[in-house]
């Protein structure tokens, strides 16, 4: 990765690596439903799903490494992939952020925590999120703020650690500047047009330049996702955004604009509580839980992503915008820009 700008400044990806997806013309809230009691209406649970590299991805540690130290090639000295307790992973904080954004984007959600000025916004989205009036998407994941408005969400993400696979050496093309004030950008009137995403595309490395550790295509990760409290809708929401129903593909960490972090993810195992058998049943110690996995969890996964659509947690208009973004079509990939001084 480039730490300075490269002579002659950053240069903007190409319009086409990425999309929008527009706004819906609402946003919906509610009160949130909190976590101290487990409502035993409400779905309280934990999802295992696994996370199949398609193309190099990239999280970095943030630190430079010697590559015989991390078992590569020797002689180079490289960004290392991050790493929990001496296991690559992917973080939560990462693979809460991608999920998020779709979350947001294909709800009645509001712009979430990089939050443009207000005056640009449509209406709807003037106002910001409370615990009293929370969107879907703050509702799952949280809200910020100081000590009364701040809110932890009803989802909490694990880190997902590599279970097969490896790393490699990769040269990531330097030259496209992060912008993480902009996830929206506007029309010629200043209006803002929607939400961005990254396409997915056949990333091609630099032909110079530093090396980084990138978990190589065709690896597995274990990922663990716990929620509370949800309705079926927005349990729905989550695994839509999680693309477990196989429409589009997740992408996460570093080098997006040149086809990094093209993830399929896949349902594992789902286990809810059920704290009605648990308050109503003898066994008053023993925790009543339901176990789906295989094709009854798929099945499942799809009954409650089909709920969120009929009760408009997952709006059509915005769906479709964004799963003609971020769909992966091995027979149409556009080969993705590598870096050029
Ligand atoms: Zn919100």
């Amino acid at each position: 990765m480039a730490k300075r700008p490269p002579r002659g400044g950053y240069r903007r990806a190409p319009y086409d690596a990425y999309d929008f997806v527009p706004f819906p013309k609402n946003v919906k809230r509610d009160k949130v439903p909190g976590h101290h009691i487990i409502h035993p209406d409400l779905l309280t649970g934990i999802l295992t799903l696994h996370l199949h590299t398609v193309t190099p991805l990239f999280i970095s540690s943030g630190q430079v490494v010697l590559s015989e130290d991390l078992g590569l090639k020797p002689g180079g000295v490289v960004q290392a992939h991050y790493r929990i307790r001496g296991q690559l992973a992917i973080p939560a904080s990462s693979l809460k952020g991608a999920v998020r954004s779709i979350a947001e984007a294909v709800s009645p959600s509001c712009l979430g925590v990089k939050r443009p000025r207000r005056r640009d916004l449509p209406d709807a989205f003037r106002r910001p999120c409370t615990r009293r009036a929370a969107c879907p998407a703050c509702t799952l994941f949280g809200m910020g703020g100081n000590k009364n408005k701040a809110y932890l969400g009803q989802v909490r993400f694990e880190d997902a650690l590599l279970q097969e696979g490896g790393t490699m050496l990769y040269r990531l093309p330097p030259l496209y500047r992060p912008r993480p004030g902009a996830p929206v950008y506007r029309d010629r009137n200043r209006r803002y047009k929607g939400r961005k995403f990254y396409k997915h595309g056949r990333p091609r490395p630099a032909g110079k330049g530093g090396e980084s550790e990138v978990i190589r295509p065709d690896s597995q990760l274990i990922g663990q996702v716990a929620f509370t409290n949800l309705t079926i809708e927005q349990l729905g929401l989550l695994f839509y955004a999680l693309g477990l129903e196989g429409r589009f593909l997740l992408k996460l960490g570093g080098g997006k604009p040149v086809c990094l972090g093209s993830l399929r993810t896949e349902p594992v195992r789902l286990v809810l509580r059920d704290e009605r058998a648990a308050f109503l049943g003898d066994t008053h110690d023993t925790q009543v839980e339901t176990i789906w996995q295989g094709n009854a969890l798929n099945t499942e996964v799809r009954r409650y992503i089909t709920e969120a659509r009929q009760n408009d947690y997952i709006l059509s208009q915005q769906a479709e915008a964004l799963e003609r973004v971020l769909r992966f079509d091995p027979n149409a990939l556009p080969e993705c820009p590598t870096s050029a001084y």
